[in-house]
């Protein structure tokens, strides 16, 4: 469903990514670990169109993201292609990003409705249905500053499903969390994992959690990926000398 293809990425001066090759197959989790700084998020910043790569291509269903100028510079392919791949695409962020003037309810109804030109009450019924699905139902009403964090990050989960992705982006939606409060996170993406079609793909520092849920785990190590397969392999019996010390650092 996504192809990376010698993907490199820099900001200014410095060469973030170098060279990414990467298939993601539909409904397959992948999990995605690495030192700070190591280029995890701009991965997924890049598949949201966040971030535009400053060469190679990313394909997404098909369909190439970027096209490349005679110049040698990439540019966005059109934006109505764009706007249908990011509706394609749910992510969550570390820091929640929710509206703060609407309730949780209108947090998760306003995308459909102005991006998808949807319906209001089909919108609205989807909605409470995920907002249910993520344990929220009785808090409908309630804006954001009335929720813990944990809340707000299943609020933020509900309101990427609302738009039915085929991919969902996880970026360390738990590492702003109070250690408290991680647990249910992780619970409602377990859940959401099972159910299975979804791609998804996982920024995380939680080793237990990616060994759990996940297909595949890349360990990303200046700017390529190091080590890749199964979580088995790349947590349990890691190869790669530096993997081996990141992984250190969590037992
Ligand atoms: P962490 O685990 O700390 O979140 P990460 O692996 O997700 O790290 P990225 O956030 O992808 O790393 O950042 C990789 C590098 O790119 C970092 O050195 C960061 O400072 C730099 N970087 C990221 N975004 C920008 C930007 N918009 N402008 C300049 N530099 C950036």
């Amino acid at each position: 469903i996504v192809r990376y293809e010698n993907v490199y990425k820099s900001f200014g001066d410095v060469e973030v990514l170098k060279g990414i090759n990467l298939d993601i197959m539909p409904s397959e989790k992948v999990a995605v670990i690495g030192p700070s700084g190591s280029g995890k998020t701009t991965i997924i910043r890049m598949l949201m169109t966040l971030e535009q790569p400053t060469s190679g291509s990313i394909i997404v269903d098909g369909d190439n993201l970027w096209h490349m100028e005679k110049n040698g510079e990439l540019v966005p392919a059109n934006e109505k292609h764009l706007r249908e791949v990011r509706g394609n695409i749910g992510m969550v962020f570390q820091h929640f990003n929710l509206f703060p003037h609407m309730t949780i309810l209108e947090n998760c109804m306003t995308a459909p409705i102005h991006v998808q030109k949807e319906d209001k009450q089909e919108a609205k019924n989807r909605s409470i249905e995920m907002l249910e699905k993520v344990g929220l139902g009785d808090k409908l009403d309630n804006y954001p500053n009335q929720l813990s964090g944990g809340q707000k990050q299943r609020v933020a989960m509900a309101r990427a499903l609302v738009m039915r992705p085929k991919i969902m982006l996880f970026d360390e939606v738990t590492s702003a969390l109070d250690p408290e409060l991680v647990g249910e996170v992780l619970e409602v993406i377990r859940d959401i994992a099972k159910e299975g079609e979804m791609a998804m793909v996982l920024v995380t520092h939680e080793m237990e959690f990616a060994l759990d849920i996940a297909d595949r785990v890349l360990f990303l190590d200046n700017g390529v990926i190091a080590e890749e397969g199964p979580p088995s392999e790349v947590i349990e019996n890691p190869t790669n000398e530096r993997l081996q010390t990141f992984l250190h650092r969590f037992r």
